[in-house]
């Protein structure tokens, strides 16, 4: 059996000691003789398990007791109305910042909920670069700021935390939490779909401030209700228990890794190679502003559209999956998250180089 490099946006790879680790455990987690997904969720096992995940991205993240951790369903995607429903509170607008597909998607679904102030927008340069906050409209009176630190379709990544003052900073970190330190403390509300860099896909994280919580809107359906998931360490209903197991052994791997500096280290290292590879050829490119650019996505585009085909094959046949782009973008992608190897980058860049060679 060969592991491929796998260059998919999500769900993404997993690092091969945790799926190891899990195929070891499956018919028997530690002698129960019991896979963990046949667990009762209320057994001492399995809140063994889970709060030893919770502790561990605690521990990761350098998250302090002020914030709840919530193990949620639906993706990150039932965040874009959650956090309406939960955080608009007694007010009746908020503050969002558009910067590709994913924050339109929020924006789109805050929209049913309240008023969405668009207080700066990536549009005008094509989504390749972010506007200085000092134009940005926001206001001092919305119930939050929204944003998407990494845009995982278009390869746009912040390299600022916004200031929000006494506004609550809400951020959709699902393709880059944990790929590198972060002061938790300057978020309202983090949340991020587990598929990019913490385990299966469907399982959510919301880590939220907990003077945030108790003020869902009534019509907030009971799962969607913070207040309700933290009050029930995210066991209101039975939670997605193999999911949340996987993301407990990400944390673990992460930390026998040397936790999120080890892997800014790591991540920055494996990004500037592929940069610096697509900037030194003329066959190759990519359209975002220096500053900008994705750590974890990185869309490239072809001299010549009519060789993409050719490309994928040849990476296919080597093992190198996944690397079309976004539909809406096009061209070619590869998100290069935790789990990808440097191995994995620098046979992608000996396979770019000798397609150019040969066909450019
Ligand atoms: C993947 C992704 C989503 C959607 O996640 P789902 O779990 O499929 O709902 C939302 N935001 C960002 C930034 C993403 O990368």
């Amino acid at each position: 059996m060969s592991r491929a490099f796998n260059f998919c946006a999500g769900p993404a790879m997993l690092p091969e000691a945790v799926l190891k680790q899990a195929q070891s455990e499956m018919l028997d987690w530690r002698g129960t003789g019991m896979s963990v997904m046949e667990m009762s969720h209320r057994s001492d096992e399995f809140v063994e398990i889970a709060e030893t995940a919770e502790k561990d991205l605690r521990e990761l993240a350098g998250i302090s007791d002020d914030y709840a951790v919530l193990f949620m369903q639906g993706g990150a995607s039932s965040q874009f109305s959650s956090i309406p429903l939960n955080l608009l509170g007694e007010k009746t607008s908020a503050d969002y910042v558009n910067t590709g597909i994913w924050s339109k998607k929020a924006i789109a679904e805050a929209k049913r909920y309240g008023n969405v102030n668009v207080v700066a927008s990536a549009e005008d340069s094509g989504f390749a670069s972010i506007p200085d906050q000092s134009a940005w409209t926001t206001s001092a009176d919305a119930a939050y700021l929204h944003y998407t630190p990494n845009e995982t379709i278009g390869g746009l990544e912040f390299d600022f935390v916004p200031e929000s003052g006494s506004v609550p900073l809400v951020a959709d970190l699902s393709s880059t939490i944990l790929s590198r330190p972060l002061d938790v403390s300057k978020f309202g509300l983090i949340y991020a779909g587990a598929q990019k860099n913490i385990g299966p896909s469907g399982l959510v994280v919301v880590i939220i401030r907990k003077d945030l919580l108790g003020k869902a809107r009534k019509e907030t359906p009971t799962m969607m209700n913070y207040q309700v998931i933290a009050d029930n360490d995210s066991m209101y209903n039975t939670p997605a228990t193999y999911s949340w197991y996987l993301a407990g052994l990400v944390f673990q791997w992460l930390k026998e890794q040397g936790g999120v500096q080890a892997m800014a280290e790591l991540n920055s290292r494996k990004a500037k190679k592929l940069y610096d590879f697509i900037d030194g050829s003329d066959f190759y490119a990519n359209p975002i502003a220096a500053r900008f650019r994705s750590w974890m996505n990185i869309p490239f585009t072809l001299a010549d559209d009519g060789l993409n085909g050719a490309f994928l094959k040849g990476a296919d046949a080597r093992g190198l999956l996944n690397l079309k782009g976004h539909r809406s973008v096009g061209g070619m992608r590869a998100s290069i998250y935790n789990a990808m190897p440097e191995a994995g980058v620098d046979a992608l860049i000996q396979y770019m180089a000798e397609f150019a060679k040969e066909r450019g």
